[in-house]
């Protein structure tokens, strides 16, 4: 039998850290990590043939459990059509127009092939669009990888960004600063845009103060910055029209990945028809992408957007309280400081007393007590994300009785570390 042992070895020798994606390597937990074999609903299977209970979920993109029945069929019609053409498919103009049917800042929208993409091209567009060169964004919030875009503060004031990694130069994220979370920046009119996660789903679950988001689209408004709302986690997740929908406060600009793919390579980014019309062709900012709007991907994606209905929802943020409610009381009755904190449908663990508001917050939860906690619901045949900063991903497969045996699995394994 391949064990996940030999697995890593091989890996390690040919992929740098054995990955494809950092936080895979299990750096912030220790051990070795599982190599998938399938995965069903919300369930997953290892090589070595041990089941888990899947809250990893692809990092919420596959909303409606792993190998959807529908998502499957679709995406297997759609490959006997072919796979890619570089040219224009029904499906890019099917789901552009669910994307704007459903959320109602969103007039056009280019498709792209990641998160990453999204967020990049956004910022593109809002510097090519406004003239402006300034970019904002928040501690501790995510936005994928491009270079301008790898720059926290460890400051409470807002500063010039430092890079996040070796080979993003100075000069790369001169133009982006950093503020902390849940505060509002005072602008001016040298700011492109503000980009920030509507819900901050990367540093544990933060929540926007009250006011929060209006305030800023206030601040915005302004100086006549565009409002970027990364929702490539919230977007089709905490409700049809994402957090714009649940905080009532439009963006000018909304990225998209993870749910709208289905679980296959896909982004977007869309917003107001007039701001939109400055990508080429029909303006002068430049994006482009061989398999942007991928057959595939479309059809996975279309897919996962129907079974998004009302009903849906309602389902998945009753597993996501259930779980939370679990959770807490897991903790609570092994006597460890915790907060288990739910936005709609999105649950996330800080291991500390009190909710994180900021990055700064966030920060004090205890990484090494939620590496033993990572490892007992492993050992209870639970698969958590591998790091103290990841979200809970419920979706359409986590019914009761699989949140209940999450539920059972987290009280002993908050014994066993408390
Ligand atoms: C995952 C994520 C991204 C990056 O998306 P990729 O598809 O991984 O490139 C960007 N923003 C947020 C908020 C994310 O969670």
């Amino acid at each position: 039998m391949t064990t996940n042992d030999e697995l890593h070895q091989r890996a390690t020798a040919r992929i740098p850290g054995g990955v494809n994606s950092p936080i895979r390597a299990w750096g912030a937990v220790g051990g070795t990590p599982y190599f998938v074999e399938r995965a069903e609903g919300a369930r997953l299977w290892d090589v070595e043939g041990n089941e888990y209970l899947d809250l990893v979920q692809s990092y919420g993109a596959v909303i409606a459990g792993h190998a959807h029945p529908a998502i499957v069929a679709a995406v297997q019609e759609a490959a006997t059509r072919g796979t890619s053409y570089g040219a224009t498919t029904e499906g890019e103009v099917r789901i552009a127009e669910a994307i704007c049917d459903r959320v109602s800042s969103v007039d056009k929208v280019r498709l792209v092939s990641s998160g990453t993409e999204a967020t990049m091209s956004a910022i593109r567009l809002a510097r090519g669009h406004t003239g402006r060169t300034k970019l904002v964004k928040f501690a501790g919030n995510y936005h994928g990888h491009g270079d301008a875009l790898l720059a926290q503060s460890g400051s409470a004031l807002a500063v010039f960004g430092l890079p996040d990694s070796v080979g993003v130069t100075p000069a790369t994220v001169a133009d982006t600063l950093v503020v902390p979370f849940n505060e509002v920046p005072t602008l001016d009119e040298d700011v492109a845009a503000v980009i920030l996660e509507p819900v901050a789903a990367n540093m544990g679950l933060v929540p926007p103060a009250d006011g929060f988001l209006q305030a800023l689209r206030d601040e915005c408004d302004r100086v006549g910055a565009l409002l970027i709302f990364d929702e490539v986690i919230t977007g089709f997740r905490l409700a049809c029209g994402g957090a714009q929908e649940v905080f009532g406060v439009e963006a000018d600009l909304t990225t998209f990945g993870k749910v709208i793919g289905g679980g296959l390579n896909i982004g977007a980014f869309g917003g107001r028809g007039e701001v939109m019309d400055s990508m080429a062709p029909a303006g002068p900012v430049f994006q482009a992408g061989t398999l942007s709007g991928n057959p595939l991907a479309t059809a996975a994606g279309l897919a996962a957007l129907e079974l998004l209905d009302d009903a849906a929802y309602d389902a998945i943020r009753h597993a996501a309280t259930r779980l939370q409610g679990h959770l807490a009381q897991a903790f609570s009755g092994a006597g460890i400081d915790a907060h288990v904190g739910r936005v709609e449908t999105l649950v996330g663990i800080h291991l500390g007393a009190d909710a994180p508001a900021t990055y700064d917050d966030a920060k004090t939860t205890d990484e090494a007590a939620f590496g033993r906690f990572f490892h007992e619901m492993l050992s209870r045949g639970v698969a958590l994300a591998p790091g103290a900063y990841e979200v809970l991903f419920c979706g359409l497969a986590h019914t009761d009785d699989v949140v209940d045996s999450i539920g059972a699995a987290a009280r002993d394994a908050a014994v066993a570390i408390g």
